[in-house]
């Protein structure tokens, strides 16, 4: 890690990752606006390119909606052309990417053509049942076209199946860290800074 005069320079090509519901879009947003760094969500750009209806938000929204994912090829495609942008060259906050062992292979071949590397995976853990209730909540204030009770379900279970296996290999290569993420919002904030040296 580099040094600065004040101190270790907080790690800056981050991941966060966690199951549908842990918070990572809330936290995302104040790691981000904390270390000045773009967060990048590919949920967030789906969901635009549903909303503007492009070739590539039409082909979205029919894994969308079932609550599965979107074709690798074309995830990786994507945040290939995100993380090429000049905002995302000092350092970036991946959320909700890379959620398969495929991706993660795409990402570190970007990465590595970049001659970067991964500083750090931030893991939110929370309780599987009170992440239902929270997007059941969530659908009911925001209007989701996802957070329905069915899909929620099916998201979590994509979630365990495909999902968990990065945990094990961001764990070996020495990068998780580890927070609890059924504290308050501002508590698990602090910790999130706390164990990225920020
Ligand atoms: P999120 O906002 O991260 O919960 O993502 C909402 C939906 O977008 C997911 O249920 C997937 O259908 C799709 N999606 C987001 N990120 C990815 C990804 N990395 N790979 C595949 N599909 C994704």
């Amino acid at each position: 890690m580099t040094t600065t005069p004040d101190g270790p320079a907080a790690a800056r090509r981050l991941l966060i990752v966690g199951p549908p519901g842990a918070g990572k879009g809330t936290q995302a947003a104040r790691i981000s606006s904390a270390l000045s760094i773009p967060a990048i969500s590919t949920g967030d750009i789906f969901r635009a390119n549903v909303s503007g209806e492009t070739e590539l938000g039409v082909l979205a929204k029919s894994y969308i909606d079932k609550g599965e994912y979107v074709p690798d090829e074309v995830t990786n495609d994507m945040v290939r052309s995100r993380l090429a942008e000049d905002d995302a060259q000092a350092g970036f906050l991946l959320d909700g990417y890379p959620r398969t062992l495929a991706q993660v292979d795409a990402l570190d071949a970007m990465l590595d053509e970049a001659g970067s590397a991964l500083d750090a995976v931030l893991m939110l853990e929370v309780d599987y049942d009170a992440v239902v209730e929270r997007l059941i909540a969530r659908g009911a204030e925001q209007g989701r076209s996802d957070d329905t009770e069915e899909t929620i379900r099916k998201r979590i279970e994509v979630y365990r199946e495909q999902t968990t296996p990065l945990v094990e290999v961001y764990e070996k290569r020495g990068l998780l860290r580890r927070v609890d993420g059924m504290r308050s919002i501002d508590d698990v904030t602090t910790a999130l800074l706390q164990v990225l040296g920020a």
